[in-house]
């Protein structure tokens, strides 16, 4: 087995083991690899190995990815913050966006003929440059997603913040989705849990992980 094949079955292996122990089923959760700054030829290999989730952070470089891959079966998820400007190009790709965290953002996304799947991110810090609308902003956001047409809101997506353990974080994201849930009760998905977090995000309810360096190994030197 290849190194990355190692990796990717013991990460398994732990969410599917993080989801018992939480009493849930792993069929419920859906991993996306994470493969920013890899290669092309990661992609592939993981590709071949079943993934066919896999989750970019900057718009040129998930682009040029996807162009090469152009595999139907591949969804394309995108983390990353996202600059206005960019959205239109992103979503023609992109089968998941999940970095939705201000109107004007939703209304460049707005389209009368497709329609992609997003989540709303919530910045959990007192840091607005983090990416993420704030929990007091939530609502009017959600509103004005749902009243968008050509996007689909499954839920909420967030990042634990660095300097606090990420479990109670987590947690508060799983209260907030409570509120979007009574404007959207189909939007109760939940976009959280990376490499070293993910257990504590499944035991919170997490229904999609962004996992990244745990599979693919430490990143490329981002040059
Ligand atoms: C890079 C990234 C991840 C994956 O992080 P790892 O710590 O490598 O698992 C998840 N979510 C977002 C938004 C990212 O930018």
């Amino acid at each position: 087995m290849s190194e990355l094949a190692e990796r990717l079955a013991a990460v398994r292996t732990g969410i599917s083991d993080a989801a018992t122990a939480a009493g849930r089923s792993p069929e419920e959760l859906t991993t996306i690899v994470v493969t920013k700054f890899h290669p092309a030829s990661l992609v592939r290999e993981l590709f071949e190995l079943g993934v066919r989730d896999v989750g970019e952070n900057r718009h040129q470089e998930a682009q040029a990815k996807a162009a090469e891959l152009a595999e139907p079966e591949l969804r394309w998820h995108f983390v990353g913050q996202l600059q206005s400007k960019k959205a239109r190009q992103v979503r023609a790709y992109a089968s998941v966006i999940h970095s939705i965290d201000r109107t004007a953002l939703v209304d460049v996304l707005r389209s009368e003929e497709t329609s992609v799947d997003c989540f709303v991110q919530l910045n959990l810090t007192d840091d607005p440059g983090r990416g993420g609308v704030a929990p007091a902003e939530l609502e009017p956001l959600v509103e004005h997603v749902l009243a968008t047409p050509g996007l689909r809101l499954l839920g909420l997506m967030a990042v634990a913040p660095l300097d606090e353990p990420a479990r109670p974080a987590f947690a508060r994201v799983r209260e907030l989705s409570e509120r979007v849930q009574r404007l959207a009760p189909e939007a109760g998905a939940l976009s959280m849990g990376m490499s070293h977090d993910y257990a504590d995000a499944i035991a919170e309810g997490a229904t999609h992980l962004r996992i990244g360096t745990a599979i693919t190994g430490n990143r490329p030197d981002r040059g």
